[in-house]
């Protein structure tokens, strides 16, 4: 459904980017996968990634908190497949405290990552998909770009921005085959999420089991996590001609967690 489209997937050397990056490879995109890790694990999964699904796929060691990295990653897709058709812009930290605790450093590296990196990679991706007439811009937002919760200034502020930005992206561009929204996920069983999970159960003295349950009972109403791979399914569709006039929207994945 996706055959000779070319998408890059940021971040998707994890959790929901490695779902959302299998999926789009399953429905025959060629990808840009990025993220951080082990080398001999990301050729793995690059290489896995191509012969389970017949695609080309390369690798782009950016970091997405670096504008000229950005360029050089929508570059590397352009001159690898020529063209860049989907961009999701999936990389992301977290970091928790209270506002007045809040460290400048980590206040700085989620704005520049989880804000500004989606901002330099449309800017980039835009100019290359406005010429082709056609492009899929999906950004991971989260829930936390439509309510606050307590300790996440910095990514509340960056995921609300997201859902702001990808409304004038989808603006600027409508009627063009460009089309730029955002997903909201809840809570997705990830190593972000583990990291949160096992902060709470030192906090709160219990096991990781518990905290695990407790961190479900809080927000999301269906008690479950949402999966990586159900990310992948909304991406690619969204990625499809049945979106086609679907833009500027915040689609929450979050067990009932917004609509409380
Ligand atoms: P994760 O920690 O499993 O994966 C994050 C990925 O981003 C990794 O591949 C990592 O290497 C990459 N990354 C981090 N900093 C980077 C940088 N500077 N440059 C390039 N790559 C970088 O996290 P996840 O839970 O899969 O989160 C993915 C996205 O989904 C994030 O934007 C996150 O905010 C969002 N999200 C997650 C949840 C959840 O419950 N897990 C909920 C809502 C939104």
């Amino acid at each position: 459904m996706l055959q000779g489209l070319n998408a890059i997937v940021t971040g998707s050397t994890s959790g929901i980017g490695l779902g959302i990056a299998t999926v789009l490879a399953s429905k025959g995109a060629n990808l840009v996968i990025n993220g951080f890790g082990a080398a001999a694990e990301i050729e793995k999964e690059r290489a896995t990634l191509e012969s389970s699904h017949n695609v080309q796929v390369v690798y782009s060691d950016a970091d997405i908190s670096k504008p000229d990295q950005v360029k050089a990653m929508v570059d590397l897709c352009v001159d690898s497949f020529g063209s860049i058709d989907i961009l999701v812009n999936n990389a992301g930290i977290q970091f928790t405290a209270r506002a007045e605790d809040f460290p400048e450093d980590k206040w700085n590296a989620i704005i520049a990552i989880n804000l500004s990196g989606v901002f330099w990679g449309m800017h980039h991706a835009l100019p290359h998909m406005q010429k082709k007439g056609f492009g899929r811009i999906i950004n991971i937002g989260s829930v936390h770009g439509l309510i606050g919760s307590v300790n996440k200034a910095a990514y509340v502020a960056a995921k609300h921005g997201v859902v702001g930005l990808s409304k004038v992206v989808a603006l600027e561009n409508a009627g063009t085959g460009i089309t730029c929204n955002t997903i909201c996920p809840g809570w997705v069983h990830t190593p972000l999420v583990q990291k949160q999970i096992e902060d709470n159960a030192v906090r709160d003295g219990i096991t990781v089991e518990q905290a695990t349950e407790n961190l479900l009972a809080e927000k999301q109403p269906s008690k479950q996590f949402a999966t990586p791979q159900q990310m992948g399914e909304l991406a690619a569709f969204l990625a499809s001609e049945a979106a086609a006039q679907m833009t500027g929207v915040a689609i929450p994945v979050d067990g009932g967690w917004t609509a409380q």
